[in-house]
């Protein structure tokens, strides 16, 4: 399948982080495509420190379950305390976006991220690689969702690579 992740942090060398965390994550497959890095104000929480984000689908042949794992693991590798906070400051956070047109509502796992729709920081990236990928909820594509998003804040696309 084709796994699309969105990498996000707003404490530490975050540029460095980024680029740390998606070289881990090729463990589960190729990359497809990547987005520009992004910078966002901190959302639903205040902070000094901005965050950089940045979008990256794999092909894998692992479980959906099975790449949360992944991730959970990066995240901890690369400094990730868990304070109990929902929203907060972190070194590393990696959310599964889509998993192709998979839906899936378990525990551990709501995919497609449910939230997405109401951050630019993430439809920013997202609309730079796949503009055109239908939402398996809403049924919309990704340019659309991004006119329609009501987030104020502004995602940056950053020039320097
Ligand atoms: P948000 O989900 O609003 O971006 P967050 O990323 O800060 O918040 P976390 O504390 O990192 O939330 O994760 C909480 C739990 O969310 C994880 O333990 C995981 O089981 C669950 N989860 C559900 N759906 C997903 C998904 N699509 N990607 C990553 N984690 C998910
Ligand atoms: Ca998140
Ligand atoms: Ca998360």
């Amino acid at each position: 399948m084709r796994v699309t992740l969105i990498f996000g942090g707003n404490q530490g060398d975050r540029k460095a982080l980024i680029n740390e965390a998606i070289k881990e994550m090729s463990d589960i497959g190729k990359i497809e495509l990547c987005s520009s890095l992004y910078e966002t104000a901190p959302w639903g929480f205040e902070s000094s420190n901005s965050f950089y984000n940045q979008v990256v689908t794999y092909t894998t042949d692992l479980s959906p379950e099975s790449v949360l794992d992944k991730c959970q693991e990066v995240e901890k590798k690369l400094g990730r305390v868990r304070s109990g906070a929902q929203f907060c400051s972190r070194t590393m956070d990696i959310d599964i976006l889509f998993c192709d047109t998979q839906i899936i509502n378990t525990p551990r796992l709501t995919v497609p991220h449910p939230r997405m729709a109401l951050r630019n920081f993430v439809l920013a990236p997202l609309n730079e690689i796949m503009p055109d990928f239908v939402h398996p909820v809403t049924h919309k594509t990704i340019s659309e969702l991004f006119t329609e998003s009501p987030d104020t804040l502004k995602a940056e696309k950053q020039l320097i690579p």
